[in-house]
């Protein structure tokens, strides 16, 4: 086993209240692409950058395009948890992980099993309605899953979803509960992430610790903080660990 991977075995061996804090990266083994070098979207025959379908002035406007996107992303074949999801549940299980952080909104690490999960940004299954509030799971729309964006069957409201649109205010609840992990971890795993969304990315500045592990495909600006930088890919290190940990 590399150097690198087997410092970041050992370290896990002995911690108890690892925190993993993730983003689209932990996602793109699953088939989910992450927003670097994402092309636009097309909707109504014109490009528009991803970051802006998913604003939520736009979406007052043309709510239409995000139900597209959505369909689009959920259209993809076998997206399903990876080595790095599940070998997290597996940390989760055996005592040694106190807190997933994710930046994600596809579900995934329930899917995998995990338990205590801080969504910072929501979740695209989740729903409720723009008019009266009334809360969906995306089971309850068959239409969403072809790009109709659906209406509330109480209200007639365009139904939303329960993420956090670029230009809105994080959940002070998912915060709270994630800075609190943070705070109180024994090692840190960041992965997957470019950290600069913020005030997402400033959540590792809470961890106080010596085992700050930093595991992305690129460079980030918080490498230069961090005990353990690995460039390999999450699923990839995770799957070798689950067989040696
Ligand atoms: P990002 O797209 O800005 O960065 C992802 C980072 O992960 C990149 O630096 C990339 O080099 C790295 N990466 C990609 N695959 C990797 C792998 N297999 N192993 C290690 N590193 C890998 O994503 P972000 O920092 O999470 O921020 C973008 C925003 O968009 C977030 O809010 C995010 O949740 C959201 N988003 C979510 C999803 C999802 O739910 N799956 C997908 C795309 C974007």
């Amino acid at each position: 086993m590399d150097s690198q991977w087997r410092q970041l075995a050992q370290w896990i061996g002995q911690s108890n209240r690892i925190v993993f804090f993730g983003g689209a990266g932990v996602s793109t083994e699953s088939g989910i692409p992450d927003f670097r070098g994402a092309k636009g979207f097309f909707h109504q025959d014109r490009e528009i950058p991803i970051e802006r379908v998913l604003s939520i002035d736009f979406f007052e406007t043309h709510p239409q395009a995000y139900w597209e996107w959505f369909a689009q992303e959920n259209a993809r074949e076998g997206v399903a948890p990876n080595a790095a999801h599940k070998f997290l549940a597996e940390l989760e299980k055996r005592g040694s992980l106190s807190a997933v952080v994710t930046q994600n909104i596809d579900g995934l690490h329930q899917s995998a099993g995990s338990e205590r999960i801080f969504e910072l940004h929501g979740n695209w299954s989740r729903l409720l309605c723009t008019g009266c509030g009334r809360r969906f799971s995306i089971a309850d729309f068959d239409e969403a899953r072809t790009g109709a964006a659906p209406r509330c069957p109480s209200c007639a409201c365009v139904v939303r979803p329960d993420i956090v649109f670029y230009g809105e205010m994080l959940g002070s609840g998912v915060l709270e509960g994630a800075v609190r992990a943070i705070a109180d971890a024994d090692m840190l795993i960041v992965a997957g992430t470019s950290l600069v969304v913020y005030p997402a990315a400033g959540l590792v500045d809470y961890y106080d610790g010596d085992r700050l592990v930093l595991m992305n495909a690129t460079p980030t600006p918080y490498d230069s903080r961090a005990n353990l930088v690995i460039r390999d890919p999450v699923g990839k290190v995770f799957a070798e660990l689950a067989r040696a940990v």
